[in-house]
Protein backbone atom coordinates (compact mmCIF):
# COMPACT_ATOMS: atom_id res chain seq x y z
CA UNK A 1 0.00 0.00 0.00
CA UNK A 2 1.79 2.97 -1.18
CA UNK A 3 -0.86 5.33 -0.07
CA UNK A 4 -2.76 5.17 3.26
CA UNK A 5 -5.52 2.93 4.26
CA UNK A 6 -8.53 5.27 3.73
CA UNK A 7 -6.87 6.86 0.44
CA UNK A 8 -6.52 2.90 -0.86
CA UNK A 9 -9.91 2.19 -0.67
CA UNK A 10 -11.36 5.28 -1.90
CA UNK A 11 -9.53 4.98 -4.80
CA UNK A 12 -9.54 1.44 -5.14
CA UNK A 13 -12.14 1.20 -8.14
CA UNK A 14 -10.36 3.84 -10.01
CA UNK A 15 -7.38 1.68 -11.16
CA UNK A 16 -9.38 0.80 -14.03
CA UNK A 17 -12.09 3.07 -15.99
CA UNK A 18 -15.33 2.86 -15.32
CA UNK A 19 -18.11 3.35 -17.25
CA UNK A 20 -19.61 6.66 -18.05
CA UNK A 21 -17.02 8.22 -15.47
CA UNK A 22 -18.55 7.22 -12.93
CA UNK A 23 -16.66 7.07 -9.38
CA UNK A 24 -18.17 4.21 -7.86
CA UNK A 25 -18.05 0.84 -9.19
CA UNK A 26 -21.80 -0.12 -10.72
CA UNK A 27 -23.59 -2.92 -9.65
CA UNK A 28 -23.62 -5.10 -11.86
CA UNK A 29 -26.49 -7.71 -11.04
CA UNK A 30 -26.90 -10.22 -14.30
CA UNK A 31 -26.88 -13.49 -13.75
CA UNK A 32 -25.40 -14.75 -17.00
CA UNK A 33 -22.57 -13.18 -19.41
CA UNK A 34 -22.74 -13.48 -23.13
CA UNK A 35 -20.07 -14.19 -25.38
CA UNK A 36 -19.99 -13.16 -29.55
CA UNK A 37 -16.96 -15.75 -30.05
CA UNK A 38 -18.33 -18.87 -28.56
CA UNK A 39 -13.99 -19.72 -28.28
CA UNK A 40 -13.62 -16.54 -25.81
CA UNK A 41 -16.52 -18.42 -23.37
CA UNK A 42 -14.32 -21.82 -23.58
CA UNK A 43 -11.31 -19.65 -22.78
CA UNK A 44 -13.02 -18.03 -19.65
CA UNK A 45 -13.71 -21.33 -19.10
CA UNK A 46 -10.49 -22.53 -19.06
CA UNK A 47 -8.81 -19.95 -17.06
CA UNK A 48 -7.04 -18.09 -20.18
CA UNK A 49 -8.79 -15.47 -20.35
CA UNK A 50 -10.57 -13.08 -17.55
CA UNK A 51 -13.95 -12.83 -17.52
CA UNK A 52 -17.18 -13.68 -16.00
CA UNK A 53 -19.11 -17.07 -16.82
CA UNK A 54 -22.01 -17.90 -14.25
CA UNK A 55 -22.86 -15.40 -11.83
CA UNK A 56 -22.15 -17.82 -8.57
CA UNK A 57 -18.28 -17.83 -9.88
CA UNK A 58 -18.31 -14.41 -9.00
CA UNK A 59 -19.37 -11.11 -10.84
CA UNK A 60 -17.57 -7.57 -11.50
CA UNK A 61 -18.99 -5.71 -8.40
CA UNK A 62 -17.60 -8.58 -6.04
CA UNK A 63 -14.75 -8.57 -7.51
CA UNK A 64 -14.28 -4.52 -6.92
CA UNK A 65 -14.74 -5.33 -3.49
CA UNK A 66 -12.10 -8.61 -3.27
CA UNK A 67 -9.44 -6.29 -4.50
CA UNK A 68 -10.29 -3.26 -1.46
CA UNK A 69 -9.80 -6.57 0.63
CA UNK A 70 -6.86 -7.58 -0.87
CA UNK A 71 -5.21 -3.60 -0.08
CA UNK A 72 -6.57 -4.01 3.00
CA UNK A 73 -5.05 -7.05 3.97
CA UNK A 74 -1.83 -6.59 1.90
CA UNK A 75 -2.57 -9.78 0.14
CA UNK A 76 -2.32 -11.00 -3.37
CA UNK A 77 -5.73 -12.40 -3.82
CA UNK A 78 -9.63 -12.79 -2.43
CA UNK A 79 -12.17 -14.59 -2.27
CA UNK A 80 -15.53 -13.20 -1.13
CA UNK A 81 -18.43 -14.98 -0.11
CA UNK A 82 -22.11 -14.56 0.57
CA UNK A 83 -21.35 -15.01 4.75
CA UNK A 84 -18.19 -15.17 6.89
CA UNK A 85 -19.77 -18.64 7.79
CA UNK A 86 -19.60 -19.40 3.80
CA UNK A 87 -16.40 -18.01 4.08
CA UNK A 88 -14.76 -20.05 6.27
CA UNK A 89 -16.61 -23.13 4.93
CA UNK A 90 -16.35 -23.26 1.35
CA UNK A 91 -12.64 -22.99 2.58
CA UNK A 92 -12.21 -25.90 4.25
CA UNK A 93 -14.53 -27.83 2.18
CA UNK A 94 -11.52 -26.54 -0.87
CA UNK A 95 -9.10 -27.20 1.25
CA UNK A 96 -9.22 -30.26 3.48
CA UNK A 97 -9.78 -33.92 3.00
CA UNK A 98 -11.18 -36.87 5.14
CA UNK A 99 -8.02 -38.17 7.55
CA UNK A 100 -6.51 -34.28 7.74
CA UNK A 101 -5.69 -32.21 11.62
CA UNK A 102 -6.63 -29.04 12.16
CA UNK A 103 -5.39 -27.16 15.30
CA UNK A 104 -7.58 -24.57 16.47
CA UNK A 105 -8.56 -22.45 19.44
CA UNK A 106 -10.28 -23.41 22.77
CA UNK A 107 -11.74 -19.95 22.82
CA UNK A 108 -13.54 -20.11 19.03
CA UNK A 109 -16.42 -18.04 17.63
CA UNK A 110 -19.32 -20.73 18.59
CA UNK A 111 -20.78 -21.03 14.84
CA UNK A 112 -16.81 -21.96 13.94
CA UNK A 113 -16.88 -24.66 16.53
CA UNK A 114 -20.28 -25.92 15.20
CA UNK A 115 -18.64 -26.49 11.70
CA UNK A 116 -15.16 -28.20 12.70
CA UNK A 117 -17.85 -30.34 13.85
CA UNK A 118 -20.03 -31.10 11.06
CA UNK A 119 -15.84 -31.51 9.84
CA UNK A 120 -15.52 -34.02 12.45
CA UNK A 121 -18.20 -35.91 11.25
CA UNK A 122 -16.82 -35.95 7.44
CA UNK A 123 -13.61 -37.40 9.11
CA UNK A 124 -11.41 -34.59 9.95
CA UNK A 125 -9.97 -34.26 13.30
CA UNK A 126 -9.85 -31.12 14.94
CA UNK A 127 -7.68 -30.49 18.71
CA UNK A 128 -9.17 -27.39 20.28
CA UNK A 129 -5.82 -25.83 22.61
CA UNK A 130 -5.58 -23.06 24.69
CA UNK A 131 -4.24 -20.81 21.66
CA UNK A 132 -2.80 -17.96 24.05
CA UNK A 133 0.41 -19.49 24.20
CA UNK A 134 2.01 -21.31 20.82
CA UNK A 135 3.17 -24.12 22.87
CA UNK A 136 -0.07 -25.80 23.18
CA UNK A 137 -0.63 -25.30 19.44
CA UNK A 138 3.08 -27.16 18.90
CA UNK A 139 1.94 -29.85 21.58
CA UNK A 140 -0.98 -30.69 19.07
CA UNK A 141 0.38 -31.22 16.25
CA UNK A 142 0.54 -34.54 14.14
CA UNK A 143 2.22 -35.97 10.90
CA UNK A 144 -1.86 -35.08 9.57
CA UNK A 145 -1.85 -31.48 10.98
CA UNK A 146 -2.78 -29.67 7.58
CA UNK A 147 -3.81 -25.89 9.49
CA UNK A 148 -3.42 -24.31 12.44
CA UNK A 149 -6.83 -21.88 12.55
CA UNK A 150 -7.12 -19.21 15.11
CA UNK A 151 -8.39 -15.88 15.55
CA UNK A 152 -7.29 -12.77 16.73
CA UNK A 153 -9.59 -11.40 19.98
CA UNK A 154 -12.17 -14.14 21.05
CA UNK A 155 -15.55 -13.37 21.57
CA UNK A 156 -16.99 -13.06 24.42
CA UNK A 157 -13.79 -13.49 26.63
CA UNK A 158 -10.97 -11.49 24.20
CA UNK A 159 -8.32 -13.78 25.09
CA UNK A 160 -5.71 -12.45 22.49
CA UNK A 161 -3.89 -15.43 20.49
CA UNK A 162 -0.25 -15.81 20.64
CA UNK A 163 -0.37 -15.18 17.06
CA UNK A 164 3.26 -13.88 16.39
CA UNK A 165 4.66 -17.40 17.95
CA UNK A 166 2.00 -19.62 16.52
CA UNK A 167 2.92 -17.51 13.01
CA UNK A 168 6.13 -18.41 13.75
CA UNK A 169 6.02 -22.09 14.49
CA UNK A 170 3.63 -22.81 11.21
CA UNK A 171 6.41 -20.87 9.63
CA UNK A 172 8.94 -23.07 10.61
CA UNK A 173 7.00 -26.27 9.97
CA UNK A 174 5.77 -25.14 6.61
CA UNK A 175 2.00 -25.37 8.15
CA UNK A 176 -1.01 -23.61 6.65
CA UNK A 177 -1.82 -20.67 9.18
CA UNK A 178 -5.28 -19.11 8.89
CA UNK A 179 -6.64 -16.65 10.86
CA UNK A 180 -9.73 -14.70 11.43
CA UNK A 181 -9.14 -11.00 11.21
CA UNK A 182 -13.19 -10.52 12.34
CA UNK A 183 -12.58 -8.78 15.35
CA UNK A 184 -9.62 -6.71 14.79
CA UNK A 185 -10.01 -5.79 11.10
CA UNK A 186 -7.75 -5.49 8.97
CA UNK A 187 -7.19 -1.36 10.26
CA UNK A 188 -6.36 -2.59 13.83
CA UNK A 189 -4.21 -5.54 12.66
CA UNK A 190 -2.35 -7.56 10.00
CA UNK A 191 -2.19 -11.08 10.11
CA UNK A 192 0.17 -11.51 7.22
CA UNK A 193 2.82 -9.27 9.53
CA UNK A 194 3.08 -12.40 12.01
CA UNK A 195 3.48 -14.85 8.41
CA UNK A 196 -0.41 -15.79 8.47
CA UNK A 197 -0.76 -17.70 5.28
CA UNK A 198 -4.50 -17.06 4.97
CA UNK A 199 -6.80 -14.07 6.32
CA UNK A 200 -10.54 -14.65 6.86
CA UNK A 201 -13.05 -11.60 7.37
CA UNK A 202 -16.36 -11.82 8.29
CA UNK A 203 -17.34 -8.16 6.29
CA UNK A 204 -20.48 -8.12 7.93
CA UNK A 205 -19.14 -6.79 11.09
CA UNK A 206 -16.48 -3.74 11.27
CA UNK A 207 -15.83 -4.20 7.53
CA UNK A 208 -19.41 -3.60 6.58
CA UNK A 209 -20.03 -1.78 9.82
CA UNK A 210 -23.20 -0.47 8.91
CA UNK A 211 -25.33 -3.74 9.93
CA UNK A 212 -26.96 -3.92 6.79
CA UNK A 213 -25.48 -6.27 4.56
CA UNK A 214 -23.79 -9.89 5.24
CA UNK A 215 -20.79 -10.95 3.56
CA UNK A 216 -17.28 -12.58 4.42
CA UNK A 217 -13.66 -13.26 2.46
CA UNK A 218 -11.01 -15.16 2.61
CA UNK A 219 -7.47 -13.19 1.49
CA UNK A 220 -4.53 -15.05 0.57
CA UNK A 221 -1.31 -13.17 1.91
CA UNK A 222 1.44 -14.60 -0.47
CA UNK A 223 3.39 -15.99 1.82
CA UNK A 224 2.68 -19.72 1.70
CA UNK A 225 4.34 -22.04 -0.60
CA UNK A 226 1.33 -23.84 -2.11
CA UNK A 227 3.75 -26.99 -3.61
CA UNK A 228 4.02 -28.36 0.18
CA UNK A 229 0.50 -28.18 0.39
CA UNK A 230 -0.74 -32.10 -0.73
CA UNK A 231 -4.39 -31.01 -1.48
CA UNK A 232 -4.36 -28.79 -4.61
CA UNK A 233 -5.95 -30.86 -7.27
CA UNK A 234 -4.08 -30.78 -10.37
CA UNK A 235 -6.73 -28.51 -12.13
CA UNK A 236 -5.44 -25.48 -9.85
CA UNK A 237 -2.33 -26.07 -10.75
CA UNK A 238 -1.92 -24.33 -13.78
CA UNK A 239 -2.06 -20.73 -12.46
CA UNK A 240 1.27 -19.25 -10.88
CA UNK A 241 2.38 -20.94 -7.93
CA UNK A 242 1.14 -18.56 -5.64
CA UNK A 243 -2.15 -18.18 -6.33
CA UNK A 244 -2.86 -22.13 -6.43
CA UNK A 245 -4.47 -21.96 -2.64
CA UNK A 246 -6.90 -18.99 -3.89
CA UNK A 247 -7.81 -20.51 -7.26
CA UNK A 248 -9.15 -23.46 -5.62
CA UNK A 249 -10.33 -21.81 -2.38
CA UNK A 250 -12.47 -19.67 -5.36
CA UNK A 251 -13.25 -22.08 -7.55
CA UNK A 252 -14.29 -25.17 -5.40
CA UNK A 253 -15.80 -23.43 -2.79
CA UNK A 254 -17.72 -21.02 -4.84
CA UNK A 255 -18.91 -24.20 -7.39
CA UNK A 256 -19.45 -26.85 -4.45
CA UNK A 257 -20.75 -24.19 -1.50
CA UNK A 258 -22.17 -21.60 -3.73
CA UNK A 259 -22.08 -19.18 -1.23
CA UNK A 260 -21.91 -16.58 -3.55
CA UNK A 261 -21.91 -12.96 -2.18
CA UNK A 262 -23.96 -11.30 -4.44
CA UNK A 263 -23.92 -7.64 -6.51
CA UNK A 264 -26.00 -5.58 -4.47
CA UNK A 265 -24.25 -6.56 -0.73
CA UNK A 266 -21.27 -6.14 -2.29
CA UNK A 267 -21.83 -3.01 -3.22
CA UNK A 268 -23.00 -2.06 0.43
CA UNK A 269 -19.96 -3.60 2.19
CA UNK A 270 -18.01 -1.31 0.07
CA UNK A 271 -18.78 1.44 0.74
CA UNK A 272 -18.88 1.07 4.58
CA UNK A 273 -15.19 -0.05 4.12
CA UNK A 274 -14.82 3.31 2.76
CA UNK A 275 -14.78 4.67 6.33
CA UNK A 276 -13.49 1.53 8.22
CA UNK A 277 -10.68 3.60 9.57
CA UNK A 278 -12.96 6.42 10.97
CA UNK A 279 -15.12 4.27 12.57
CA UNK A 280 -13.11 1.66 14.30
CA UNK A 281 -11.01 4.81 15.49
CA UNK A 282 -14.20 6.24 16.95
CA UNK A 283 -15.28 2.63 18.79
CA UNK A 284 -11.86 1.61 20.09
CA UNK A 285 -11.82 5.24 21.86
CA UNK A 286 -15.17 5.16 22.65
CA UNK A 287 -14.57 1.30 24.25
CA UNK A 288 -11.27 2.26 26.02
CA UNK A 289 -13.43 5.41 27.81
CA UNK A 290 -16.19 2.78 28.62
CA UNK A 291 -13.81 0.04 29.97
CA UNK A 292 -12.34 2.61 32.52
CA UNK A 293 -15.87 3.88 33.34
CA UNK A 294 -17.19 0.01 34.16
CA UNK A 295 -13.85 -0.83 35.74
CA UNK A 296 -15.08 2.41 38.31
CA UNK A 297 -18.05 0.98 38.64
CA UNK A 298 -19.12 -0.73 41.94
CA UNK A 299 -21.71 -3.16 40.09
CA UNK A 300 -19.31 -4.38 37.49
CA UNK A 301 -16.90 -6.53 39.24
CA UNK A 302 -15.13 -7.80 36.27
CA UNK A 303 -14.45 -5.94 32.99
CA UNK A 304 -12.72 -8.07 29.94
CA UNK A 305 -10.93 -5.69 27.28
CA UNK A 306 -7.70 -6.25 26.23
CA UNK A 307 -6.96 -2.09 26.45
CA UNK A 308 -6.92 -2.64 30.00
CA UNK A 309 -3.61 -3.27 32.21
CA UNK A 310 -5.30 -6.12 34.00
CA UNK A 311 -5.95 -8.27 31.02
CA UNK A 312 -3.78 -11.22 31.05
CA UNK A 313 -2.79 -10.60 26.79
CA UNK A 314 -2.70 -6.68 27.62
CA UNK A 315 0.63 -6.28 26.38
CA UNK A 316 0.32 -8.27 23.41
CA UNK A 317 -2.65 -6.60 22.64
CA UNK A 318 -0.86 -2.56 23.03
CA UNK A 319 2.28 -4.37 20.80
CA UNK A 320 0.58 -5.17 17.88
CA UNK A 321 -2.89 -3.82 17.54
CA UNK A 322 -3.27 -0.32 16.11
CA UNK A 323 -5.97 0.14 19.09
CA UNK A 324 -7.73 -2.96 21.65
CA UNK A 325 -10.68 -3.62 19.30
CA UNK A 326 -14.33 -2.46 20.38
CA UNK A 327 -15.83 -5.94 21.90
CA UNK A 328 -15.79 -6.19 25.82
CA UNK A 329 -17.62 -8.30 28.22
CA UNK A 330 -18.67 -7.56 31.68
CA UNK A 331 -19.74 -9.10 34.47
CA UNK A 332 -22.69 -8.11 37.42
CA UNK A 333 -22.20 -7.79 40.77
CA UNK A 334 -25.06 -10.48 41.90
CA UNK A 335 -26.72 -10.86 45.02
CA UNK A 336 -27.96 -7.94 47.63
CA UNK A 337 -26.01 -5.38 46.15
CA UNK A 338 -26.41 -6.85 42.67
CA UNK A 339 -28.36 -5.60 39.66
CA UNK A 340 -30.29 -8.38 37.56
CA UNK A 341 -28.41 -8.93 34.05
CA UNK A 342 -32.20 -8.30 32.35
CA UNK A 343 -33.33 -5.66 34.24
CA UNK A 344 -29.88 -3.80 33.36
CA UNK A 345 -30.42 -4.28 29.95
CA UNK A 346 -33.86 -3.54 29.87
CA UNK A 347 -33.13 0.16 31.21
CA UNK A 348 -30.60 0.99 28.56
CA UNK A 349 -31.98 3.61 26.65
CA UNK A 350 -29.73 3.95 23.55
CA UNK A 351 -28.05 0.72 23.43
CA UNK A 352 -29.54 -1.95 21.66
CA UNK A 353 -30.30 -5.82 23.03
CA UNK A 354 -28.97 -7.73 20.00
CA UNK A 355 -27.21 -10.64 18.91
CA UNK A 356 -24.72 -8.81 16.48
CA UNK A 357 -21.82 -7.16 16.81
CA UNK A 358 -19.51 -4.65 14.76
CA UNK A 359 -22.12 -2.38 13.98
CA UNK A 360 -22.01 1.55 14.32
CA UNK A 361 -24.80 1.39 16.95
CA UNK A 362 -23.67 -0.31 20.44
CA UNK A 363 -25.10 -3.99 21.25
CA UNK A 364 -25.67 -5.94 24.19
CA UNK A 365 -26.27 -9.78 24.79
CA UNK A 366 -26.53 -11.83 27.99
CA UNK A 367 -24.30 -14.57 26.79
CA UNK A 368 -25.13 -17.52 29.57
CA UNK A 369 -28.89 -16.90 28.58
CA UNK A 370 -28.39 -16.60 24.48
CA UNK A 371 -25.35 -18.18 22.65
CA UNK A 372 -23.76 -19.87 25.05
CA UNK A 373 -27.27 -21.08 26.21
CA UNK A 374 -27.65 -24.80 24.69
CA UNK A 375 -24.57 -26.05 26.23
CA UNK A 376 -25.33 -25.88 29.40
CA UNK A 377 -24.40 -24.48 33.03
CA UNK A 378 -21.47 -27.17 33.43
CA UNK A 379 -19.75 -26.53 30.12
CA UNK A 380 -20.50 -22.76 30.62
CA UNK A 381 -18.42 -22.97 34.13
CA UNK A 382 -15.80 -24.73 32.12
CA UNK A 383 -14.97 -21.47 29.90
CA UNK A 384 -14.92 -19.16 32.49
CA UNK A 385 -18.85 -18.19 31.22
CA UNK A 386 -20.29 -16.27 34.19
CA UNK A 387 -24.01 -16.46 34.23
CA UNK A 388 -23.88 -12.51 34.75
CA UNK A 389 -22.00 -12.07 32.02
CA UNK A 390 -22.78 -9.32 29.02
CA UNK A 391 -21.17 -9.15 25.67
CA UNK A 392 -20.90 -5.27 24.64
CA UNK A 393 -20.16 -4.40 20.70
CA UNK A 394 -19.55 -0.89 21.21
CA UNK A 395 -20.80 1.54 18.37
CA UNK A 396 -19.42 4.82 16.92
CA UNK A 397 -22.12 7.16 19.83
CA UNK A 398 -20.98 10.10 21.30
CA UNK A 399 -19.28 8.69 24.28
CA UNK A 400 -20.61 10.34 26.94
CA UNK A 401 -24.22 9.73 25.38
CA UNK A 402 -22.90 5.80 26.20
CA UNK A 403 -21.24 6.99 29.45
CA UNK A 404 -24.51 8.45 30.35
CA UNK A 405 -26.53 5.31 29.29
CA UNK A 406 -24.51 3.01 30.94
CA UNK A 407 -24.19 4.89 34.33
CA UNK A 408 -28.32 5.25 34.25
CA UNK A 409 -28.72 1.24 33.86
CA UNK A 410 -26.40 0.59 36.32
CA UNK A 411 -27.52 3.13 38.82
CA UNK A 412 -31.22 2.95 38.97
CA UNK A 413 -32.67 2.13 41.93
C1 LIG B 1 -19.45 -13.20 12.94
C2 LIG B 1 -18.19 -13.96 12.85
C3 LIG B 1 -18.01 -14.92 11.86
C4 LIG B 1 -19.10 -15.31 10.89
O1 LIG B 1 -19.50 -14.25 10.11
P1 LIG B 1 -20.99 -14.17 9.45
O2 LIG B 1 -20.82 -13.08 8.45
O3 LIG B 1 -21.93 -13.84 10.57
O4 LIG B 1 -21.27 -15.49 8.86
C5 LIG B 1 -16.81 -15.59 11.81
N1 LIG B 1 -15.83 -15.34 12.68
C6 LIG B 1 -15.96 -14.40 13.65
C7 LIG B 1 -14.83 -14.16 14.59
C8 LIG B 1 -17.15 -13.68 13.77
O5 LIG B 1 -17.29 -12.78 14.74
Amino acid sequence: MKNGFTTTILHSDLEAPIEHDSVHKPMHIAVAYGYEDARELARVFKGEAAGYAYGRQGNPTTAALESKVTKMEQGVASACFSTGMGAIASMFIALLKKGDHVVSTSFLFGNTNSLFGTLNNLGCDISFVDATDAANVERALTPATRMVFVETIANPRTQVADLARIGELCARRGLLYVVDNTMTSPYLYLPKRDQASLVVNSLTKYIGGHGNALGGAVTDTGLYDWTKYPNIYDNYKNAKKEMWGIQQIRKKGLRDVGATLAAEPAHRIAVGAETLALRMERACVNALALANFFESHPKVTRVYYPGLENHPEHARAKRWFKHYGALMSIELAQGNEGIDCFEFLNRLQLVISSSHLGDNRTLAIPIAQTIFWEMGAARRAEMGIAESLIRLSIGIEDTDDLIGDFKQALDAK
